[in-house]
């Protein structure tokens, strides 16, 4: 008997009927003789509702209650499911992530994983039961609810196949598997059979969403069998594996983050341990920064630009702010219209030219670069926003062909 972590996410569950196909799918996969635990989201745009309603009171809410309420969404879809599971006659039950012990740390909104007990999940089990588990949430050491992140319930389930040594853990969306981009976004995007952990964890961390980026980082740290398939049609899906057959193809996918702000430090005088002081700052504070360009000093002074996520703009506003104490610099200036658009692919490593290419794409469309960043399997540009989905096609058409 195989034990199969099942996924589904918002679009997955979002009405009565959505619910009803999957509890067929998940009583189908039971009666093939397998243990099954499933991971659900909340249905619909229900966590960007809540998050609406909880403007509408407090357009500063904390984060412990902002966890408190977007935690109540996935509440609401596993007894649904479970409900549905109930009425095909089967033994079933929902389970909330302090039920099953899914301990996290304290970054509420953004909490990590830390453990996640596997004695209630046993048990019920053993009792050849079929079980849900409300994704996206967990406890911290004070029992108060956290979650991890918008997207979090991937990484709930890989998680959960993790620590039970699951056969399989299935991610089932709304599209046919992992494409090499957007296929909502670019017509011609191409599915791809299987991706590598690497390729996968860059891509989703460059802003394709398919995937939460953590659950990636898991799925290869634990080794997890990880597919991504679709709730909406039967057919095959992406596998997502530590070596995949060898192909051809140079660039495997394409990715566009709008979630960006350019920060950039006018002025800022020429002399050692500047970096380190702007940097060690932002990174005291939790602020991610992504792309960094520093220029060659002219007459004793230096522009310093470097980008952050968008959603974290007002720590990162603060934290720059706060350099006017530390460092002498004239002004700092943001932009919040701007996009990271990226390409992702192992073999990469080995063919120069795949860069120049990518930047012969935006030439021809008349896209201007601000910033570039390169890895050995990744090159990311920051450009307009307003450009990016054309960007995004630009460059697919580069290197996918059909
Ligand atoms: P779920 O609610 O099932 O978690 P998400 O909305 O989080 O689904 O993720 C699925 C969406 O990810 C798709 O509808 C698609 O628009 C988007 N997406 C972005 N990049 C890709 C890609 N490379 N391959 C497949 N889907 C992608
Ligand atoms: N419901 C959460 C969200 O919308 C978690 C998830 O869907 O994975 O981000
Ligand atoms: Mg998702």
């Amino acid at each position: 008997m195989a034990l199969i972590v099942q996924k589904f996410g918002g679009s997955s569950v979002a009405d009565a009927e959505r619910v009803r196909h999957v509890a067929e799918i998940v009583t189908r996969t039971y009666d093939q003789g397998n243990d099954v635990i499933v991971v659900v989201s909340a249905q619909g745009d229900t966590t960007d509702d809540l998050i609406e309603k909880a403007k509408e009171i407090n357009p500063n809410p904390s984060k412990r209650e902002m966890d408190m309420l977007l935690s109540t969404g996935e509440q609401i879809s596993i007894s649904l499911l479970a409900m549905a599971i109930e009425k095909l006659g089967y033994p079933v039950i929902s389970l909330t992530g302090w039920q099953i012990g899914m301990k996290t740390n304290s970054k509420y909104s953004n909490a990590r994983i830390r453990l996640c007990d596997t004695e209630r999940l046993q048990s019920e089990l053993d009792k050849r039961k079929i079980i849900i588990v409300a994704g996206f949430q967990g406890i911290n050491k004070y029992d108060d609810i956290t979650t991890l992140g918008r997207g979090g319930s991937d990484t709930t389930a890989v998680a959960i196949a993790a620590v039970m040594k699951a056969q399989l853990c299935q991610i089932y969306t709304d599209v046919d598997g992992v494409y090499t981009a957007d296929p909502r976004k670019v017509p011609t995007a191409v599915k791809l059979d299987e991706i590598t952990f690497d390729e996968m964890l860059e891509l989703a961390s460059m802003g394709a969403q398919v995937l939460h980026n953590r659950s990636v980082e898991l799925a290869k740290k634990y080794d997890v069998n990880m597919e991504v398939v679709s709730s909406f049609n039967d057919v095959p899906g992406t596998k997502v594996k530590e070596v995949v057959k060898v192909e051809k193809m140079l660039v495997r996918g394409v990715a566009k983050d709008t979630d960006v702000m350019r920060v950039t430090i006018l002025g800022v005088v020429d002399e050692p341990g500047i970096a380190f002081k702007i940097f060690s700052t932002l990174a005291a504070k939790g602020v991610n920064v992504d792309i960094i360009i520093q220029c060659l000093a002219q007459s004793g002074k230096n522009d310093i630009s470097f980008t952050v996520k968008q959603s974290e703009k007002e720590i990162a506003k603060a934290a720059v702010e706060g350099l006017a104490d530390r460092i002498t610099f004239d002004k700092i200036s943001y932009s919040e219209d701007v996009a990271k658009v990226s390409i992702v692919g192992a073999g990469m490593v080995s063919n120069p030219g795949v860069a120049a290419q990518m930047f012969e794409a935006l030439a021809e469309r008349e896209i201007n670069i601000q910033m570039i960043s390169t890895s050995e399997i990744k090159v990311s540009v920051l450009i307009a926003e307003e450009e990016a989905d054309r960007a995004v096609r630009a460059i697919h058409d580069m290197f996918i062909k059909n």
